[in-house]
This record gives C-alpha cells, sequence and structure tokens, in this order.
C-alpha cells in the first residue's frame, strides 16, 4: 500500500517484506518527493569543519568561541568517503547542488580530495552535480588551484568591506582586507566558471561600506550579493535594529549606480538579482529578515558530525553518522532522508519576532558554523 501522506514512499515491511518500518522508496520517482509545504529536496549544503580562523562577530564572536569551546573531535567528523557516500545517496533523491562550507572549509585537510570524490558523482541522468563552495578566502591563495583542478566548479568569497578598520573590527582577528582580495585574485587566474563575493550588512558597522564595495566589484565579473544580518544561533547578539533591510540598500546602489531588476535563475535562488543599467554587471541582495522565502526553500544541511538539518534554525538533526557507522543500505539511508524530508515543515524565517527567540529546552539554537552557511 502506498503511503498517503507521501504517495512515493511504501513502508519496507510491504515492499520487501521485512519487519522494519523504514519506508522503500519507489525507483525512478525519488526527485519529486515534497515535504509537507511542498518543496522538493535539492540542495544540500555540507559543513565540513565546524572550526575556523576568523571570530566574525556576528557568526562566532570570540567571547563564546574561545579555547574553552567544545569543538568537535576529529573522529567525530564525517569522514570523506562518508560524505561522497551521502551525496551520492542524496544525488539518487533529487539533489542537484552541493555547497562545501563550515566553519571555515579550506581548514579541513586536503579538502580537494574530497571535492575530486564528489566531482565523480553524477545524477541519476548522467548529470555533473553542481559544486560550490563557501570560504573566507584566506587560504585562497595556496588553495584555488588546487580546488579547480580537483572539479569545483564556482567559489563564494566572504568578504564585509574594503576599508582594514571596518573588516579588522568585524572579523575580529586583524586579518587585512588585501589578503581577502588576493584569495579573489587567486581563485580568478585559477578560473572559476562563477565567483561570487559574500557581505554581510549590519547596519551602524558597515553600511557605509555598501558602496565602495558596489564600486570595487562592478565590472569585475564578480558579482557582489550583499546580506541581510540573520538571527542564526544563539551567539551574536542579534537585534532587528542592526539589520539593514535589502529594499534600502538596493535604494542607495541605485543613487549611485542606477539598477534594474532581473528574473530569478531558478524557482528556489536565495538571492534577488539586479543588474546594472550600463552595463556594469550584476548584484544580488539576500533579505532572509525581511522577504523571506521559506516557501521555496529546497535546502537540506549536513553538520559536520553528519546530523540532517532541514532548516537554518532548526533546533535538532537527524543522526546521519551513526546510519552510517552501523550496516544499514545505501537504500535504507536513503529511506530515512525520504522520512525525515516528508515530515519537514520549517518556516522559520516567516515566524520569527523582532529578537532572537530563546529556541529548546536547552535554551539555544544551533551555531551556523556547525550546521554550514
Ligand atoms: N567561513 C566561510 C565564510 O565565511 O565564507 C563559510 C561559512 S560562513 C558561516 C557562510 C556565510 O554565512 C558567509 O558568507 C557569512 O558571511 C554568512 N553568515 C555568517 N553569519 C551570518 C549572519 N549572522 N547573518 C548573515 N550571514 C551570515
Ligand atoms: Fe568563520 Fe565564516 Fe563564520 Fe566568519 S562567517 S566566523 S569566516 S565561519
Ligand atoms: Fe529555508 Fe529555514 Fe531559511 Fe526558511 S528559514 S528559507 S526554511 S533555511
Amino acid at each position: 500500500m502506498v503511503d498517503r501522506a507521501n504517495p512515493r514512499i511504501i513502508p519496507i515491511s510491504n515492499a520487501v517484506g521485512a519487519q522494519a518500518a523504514i519506508p522503500v522508496v519507489l525507483q525512478g520517482t525519488h526527485s519529486e518527493t515534497s515535504d509537507l509545504r511542498q518543496r522538493h529536496l535539492r540542495d544540500l549544503r555540507i559543513s565540513v569543519t565546524d572550526r575556523c580562523n576568523f571570530r566574525c562577530t556576528y557568526c562566532m564572536p570570540k567571547s563564546i568561541f574561545d579555547q574553552n569551546y567544545p569543538y568537535l573531535s576529529q573522529d567525530a567528523l564525517l569522514r570523506f568517503e562518508e560524505i561522497t557516500r551521502m551525496t551520492k545517496i542524496f544525488t539518487s533523491l533529487g539533489v542537484e547542488k552541493i555547497r562545501l562550507t563550515g566553519g571555515e572549509p579550506l581548514l579541513r585537510k586536503n579538502l580537494e580530495s574530497l571535492v575530486a570524490m564528489l566531482a565523480e558523482v553524477r545524477t541519476p541522468s548522467g548529470q555533473k552535480l553542481d559544486l560550490t563552495l563557501t570560504t573566507n578566502g584566506s587560504l585562497l591563495r595556496k588553495k584555488a588551484q588546487l580546488l579547480k583542478n580537483a572539479g569545483l566548479q564556482r567559489i563564494t568569497i566572504s568578504l564585509d568591506a574594503l576599508s582594514d578598520a571596518v573588516f579588522k573590527k568585524m572579523n575580529d582577528v586583524d586579518f587585512a582586507v588585501d589578503d581577502v582580495l588576493d584569495g579573489i585574485e587567486a581563485a580568478k587566474e585559477a578560473g572559476f566558471e562563477s565567483i561570487k563575493v559574500n557581505m554581510v550588512v549590519k547596519k551602524g558597522v558597515n553600511e557605509q561600506e555598501i558602496l565602495p564595495m558596489a564600486q570595487h566589484f562592478r565590472n569585475s565579473g564578480i558579482t557582489l550579493r550583499l546580506i541581510e544580518f540573520m538571527d542564526v544561533g544563539s551567539s551574536n547578539g542579534w537585534n532587528m535594529a542592526e539589520v539593514m533591510p535589502s529594499r534600502d540598500v538596493i535604494k542607495l546602489i541605485d543613487t549611485q549606480f542606477p539598477l534594474q531588476s532581473l528574473e530569478p535563475n531558478y524557482i528556489g535562488e536565495v538571492a534577488q538579482r539586479w543588474r546594472y543599467v550600463d552595463g556594469g554587471g550584476e548584484i544580488g541582495v539576500i533579505s532572509s529578515v525581511t522577504q523571506t522565502f521559506c516557501h521555496t526553500c529546497t535546502r537540506a544541511r549536513l553538520s559536520t558530525d553528519g546530523h540532517l538539518f532541514l532548516c537554518l534554525f532548526a533546533h535538532q538533526g537527524v543522526d546521519f553518522k551513526s546510519l552510517l557507522r552501523s550496516d544499514k543500505s545505501d537504500l535504507e539511508i536513503a529511506n530515512a532522508i525520504m522520512n525525515t524530508w516528508s515530515k519537514r515543515d520549517d518556516h522559520y524565517s516567516e515566524i520569527r519576532g523582532s529578537h532572537t527567540p530563546i529556541a529548546n529546552s536547552t535554551g539555544r539554537k544551533v551555531e551556523m558554523s556547525y550546521i554550514g552557511g
């Protein structure tokens, strides 16, 4: 009998006569699976480390992420083989896009070997995955060419200001703008298909950097994306008063460099796209706070230690590392993923208040560095 809540899943007991109540995926219909809000699973973000060499005040503030912070031990991390196996299973379920992130992903030793393994994975129709990575750029001069050679197609580099003083205040480890710009240059030289720059805008902190950043990246072939400061985790002291709405960001840039809105490249695209009227290229804004996009959210996140999270603001994940390290088959793991996804109802951004809520019984939401930004 086919499960009514999700007609494409049948209980394993009915399918193969086994006792376990794990549903089995019907072959060839994986990509149709949707959650309770009719959203398909398409993207997977994988956090490869919960550590970082920056202490951005909006992400890993020094006061919390100090030498006593309980980072994961080496053994707790998913191994490259395990990440690749999960990626293959997710791909069989309709995932087409993989983003490696963290923490700072380039701190993970030999990350290029993982990239090479993931670059071999194919979708059921034989296509390559859209394989990308987000980095703070600090190690890119050393790694860019290795990553490109391994099969990484696209790259996003975070940079919040062109002023050294402002950037250092935000990264809180005295890291210089020029070193990130050099990382961006290395990515250009390596020949990535697409390079984007993420800038988190905090009102009263770096809003004066918006125009210099727009000016710098115009006509460069690099897309600048301006992100609203979000209430991720429980430690960044988020307050609505520090959010600069994307519509104000656009208005500001438009006064200097006239803009025209563009259609999304695909349904569920996180950034709203704009182009410079004079042909200077594109920018994007990510309005997670003021113009939510939960209704088209197709993203799952795999934490550094193999827990599956269905929302950036989730309180809890489902432990897949234990399944991977048991004798479960790929099919059983695929079914466990489908089961989890089919019950997904997350739409946090649509219901957030003006202050970070107390999250769960422990009083904490999970940190972005752990589940992957
Ligand atoms: N360390 C890498 C980096 O900074 O690019 C990858 C991980 S980081 C968590 C991924 C992205 O999330 C970065 O572009 C970062 O700026 C963004 N981010 C982190 N905390 C944020 C927050 N509170 N609000 C909005 N964006 C945030
Ligand atoms: Fe590190 Fe990226 Fe978070 Fe900054 S945003 S602390 S670079 S993980
Ligand atoms: Fe997706 Fe959750 Fe963000 Fe909404 S709040 S867009 S469901 S990750």
